[in-house]
């Protein structure tokens, strides 16, 4: 199957990408500087910078906010915990809020410490994501389940493939409004054999978000370790034609955890490989 190339306008950087070496002013500055046009940043750099004087810049830069990274980790041992991570998540969606982000990224959380209720922890993943919609709809924030690997699902999140997330999506916003939808990352859906058949069940209400990278053959780390786009067993273009074909509009984010590579390196040089890569590889 031959593609063509991606148009470069869409690329974003994930700011976990180069989260080592840059703090948030310099993520928005590099992004300008190599005239990438979006960004999506990470709460922990956020609050570095605080949610206004970010806006700012990324506004100043003419960039725009893919989305924010993240809310979720709804479940709880406790009614307190799980008080507290509604809580959290109401701060992060005021945040998404001044940012103008595209959607605020849910990982949903896994199971609560010395729990084996699996069932259960998805249901307060179901109740937390649907206190938290009412809160980020009236705040006029769409919010993005992202499906993680099954090799998260004890410590991460218990929402492992796209169709789980889409179960969830048609619960709790039936009429696919667009406030809810699903982010999905290559990393973590790659190896579903419904992958196709979901992106397709999204349609463009609930396709919001698309990261990218590579599946390294071996991997060495569970969570850091991820390839750049290339150099794993990730068919990128095929999965790019099926959110084109499902409707899907948005950017490529590409977002890398890569503590052994990417991270080590200058990350002028990091963005300079993912726009290449970009072209070639997706
Ligand atoms: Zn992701």
């Amino acid at each position: 199957m031959k593609i063509a190339p991606p148009d470069p306008g869409l690329l974003s950087l994930n700011t976990a990408t180069v989260r080592e070496r840059w703090n948030l002013r310099e993520m928005i500055e590099g992004c300008a500087r190599h005239g990438i046009r979006g960004i999506s940043p990470w709460r922990d750099k956020l609050a570095g910078l605080g949610a206004k004087e970010a806006a700012k810049l990324i506004r100043d830069n003419g960039l725009t906010v893919t989305g924010l990274c993240r809310g979720g980790m709804f479940p709880a041992a406790d009614r307190k915990g799980r008080q507290s991570a509604l809580d959290d998540n109401l701060r992060a969606i005021e945040d998404a809020a001044i940012l103008g982000a595209r959607c605020l990224v849910l990982v949903v959380g896994g199971l609560p410490a010395g729990s084996k209720d699996l069932a259960g922890a998805r249901e307060m993943v179901r109740d937390g994501t649907g206190e938290t919609l009412e809160r980020a709809r009236s705040a006029g924030v769409a919010l993005a389940i992202e499906p993680l690997h099954p090799m998260y699902c004890a410590d991460r999140a218990c929402v492992n493939t796209l169709a789980q997330a889409l179960d969830l999506c048609d619960e709790l916003d039936s009429g696919a409004s667009g406030d809810l939808g699903v982010a999905v990352d290559v990393y973590h859906v790659w190896w579903d054999p419904q992958l196709q058949q979901g992106i397709g069940r999204a349609g463009d209400k609930r396709l919001l978000a698309f990261h990218i990278c590579d599946w390294l053959v071996p991997t060495t780390d569970l969570l850091n370790d991820r390839g750049m786009m290339g150099d794993g067993v990730i068919d990128l273009p095929r999965i790019r034609s099926w959110m084109t074909a499902a409707g899907y509009r948005g950017f490529h984010e590409v977002e890398i955890f890569s503590a052994r590579n990417w991270w080590k390196r200058d990350p002028d040089d990091v963005l300079g490989v993912i726009q290449r890569r970009h072209q070639e590889c997706c």
